[in-house]
């Protein structure tokens, strides 16, 4: 799946892709660019936008398909009922000595 990269930390904040596509572009609370959407990538606005960007940091990646990453997801665990279940065992140090 490809999806829009900004180099946000290098963006001078022009305005300049926001201006050109704004359905692809906005402002983050600093004033600067971030991606806003992913869809309709083969736009013409977008492909100006890019080659507008005096910085140029604006650019594609490709990135692992939403499914594949819901089929890896780890699921989170309340601590408390971690608390609950989980047991550990001592061992006694010295039975442990003479089985060696
Ligand atoms: S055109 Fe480039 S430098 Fe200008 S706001 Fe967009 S990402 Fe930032």
């Amino acid at each position: 799946m490809k999806k829009i990269k900004v180099l946000t930390d290098d963006c001078i904040g022009c305005g300049a892709c926001v201006g050109i596509d704004p359905e692809h572009f906005t402002f983050n609370d600093e004033g600067y660019s971030i991606p806003k959407s992913n869809e309709n990538l083969d736009s013409e606005a977008l492909m100006n936008a890019i080659e507008s960007c005096p910085v140029g940091i604006i650019s594609f990646e490709e990135v692992r398909d939403e499914n594949t990453e819901k089929n890896i997801s780890i699921e989170q665990t309340n601590d408390e009922e971690v608390g609950e279940n989980v047991s550990i065992e001592q061992t006694d140090d010295e039975e442990y000595t003479e089985n060696e």
